[in-house]
């Protein structure tokens, strides 16, 4: 069991989801977590104290815009200066949007782009330097089976996360000397607030119906015909934070119940 105590875990988007699921396996192995997300302020803190009661760790909030530069290094720097600095980071913050290319507002396709790719680059130059400072960090970036393969009517969010597949390599090139690793983890449907938004987008979309849409077109992918889950996700990112993980890097690892073996 990979422990984590003494480190600081920075979890974009962990106020519900994956990222909670990540945060709350980080925090049982003992690590202190900074949570970031959207959302209702007192069920965020609500969220954040739970963590703290269950595992004994330590939680704080930033509230910062993944859509917003600054503010994602004001992010990086409240773990510094709360924790005496970041260890693990993962950029999982996320957004969707479905539909026909044609149609596909501007606006959608930049704030997608903005939250789902370049947040974690922001996130990543931010808190690099920490981790040279402190000979080691785990960097690990949610990706998507979209950073892989594609599906109609999601052109935002198949390029972002083919970007940030990319970037995933790059950076752990560039790190690679420095006991620092840099990976994706590329769930198939994990039954998230995310995946249940975008149900009637697709209906209308495709022109299904609810039990369609769960059925025939976010279950026809996955042979395994069960949605992974959040808990799942968390446990490999724990893995990968871990010694046995020292030589896993520049890898993006498939959590999608056989959907991109096909
Ligand atoms: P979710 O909607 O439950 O969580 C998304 C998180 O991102 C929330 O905490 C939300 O507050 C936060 N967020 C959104 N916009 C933000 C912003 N501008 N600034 C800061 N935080 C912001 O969704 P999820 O399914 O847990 O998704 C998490 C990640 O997993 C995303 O990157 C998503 O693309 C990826 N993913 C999800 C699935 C799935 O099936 N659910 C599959 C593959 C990949």
């Amino acid at each position: 069991m990979t422990g984590l105590s003494g480190k600081t875990a920075v979890v974009t988007g962990s106020t519900t989801g994956i990222g909670l699921a990540i945060a709350r396996a980080f925090a049982g192995a003992g690590a202190n977590i900074v949570m970031n997300g959207l959302g209702n302020p007192d069920d965020i803190e609500k969220v954040r104290r739970q963590i703290e009661a269950d595992f004994g760790a330590k939680a704080v909030y930033s509230p910062a815009d993944m859509s917003k530069p600054a503010e994602i290094a004001e992010m990086v720097a409240l773990g510094e200066r709360t924790f005496g600095g970041v260890d693990i980071l993962v950029n999982n913050a996320g957004i969707q949007f479905v539909s026909p290319i044609e149609e596909f507002p501007i606006e959608k396709w930049d704030a997608i782009i903005a939250i789902n790719l370049s947040s974690a680059f922001h996130a990543i130059r931010a808190a690099v330097p920490s981790m040279k400072k402190r000979g080691w960090g785990r960097i690990i970036n949610t990706a998507s089976a979209h950073s892989l393969i594609a599906s109609p009517f999601k052109s935002a969010y198949v390029s972002a996360k083919h970007g940030i597949a990319g970037l995933t390599k790059t950076v752990a090139l560039e790190l690679a000397t420095f006991k620092i690793t840099c990976n994706c983890i590329s769930p198939g449907y994990v039954w998230t607030p995310l995946v249940e938004k975008q149900i009637p987008e697709t209906m209308k979309a495709r022109n299904l119906t609810k039990e369609q849409v769960i059925k025939d077109v976010l279950l026809e992918a996955q042979p395994t015909k069960e949605f992974v889950t959040s808990e799942q996700v968390g446990a490999l990112a724990l893995f990968l934070c871990g010694d046995d993980a020292a030589q896993i890097t520049g890898t993006n690892l498939s959590i999608d119940g056989g959907w991109t073996a096909g």
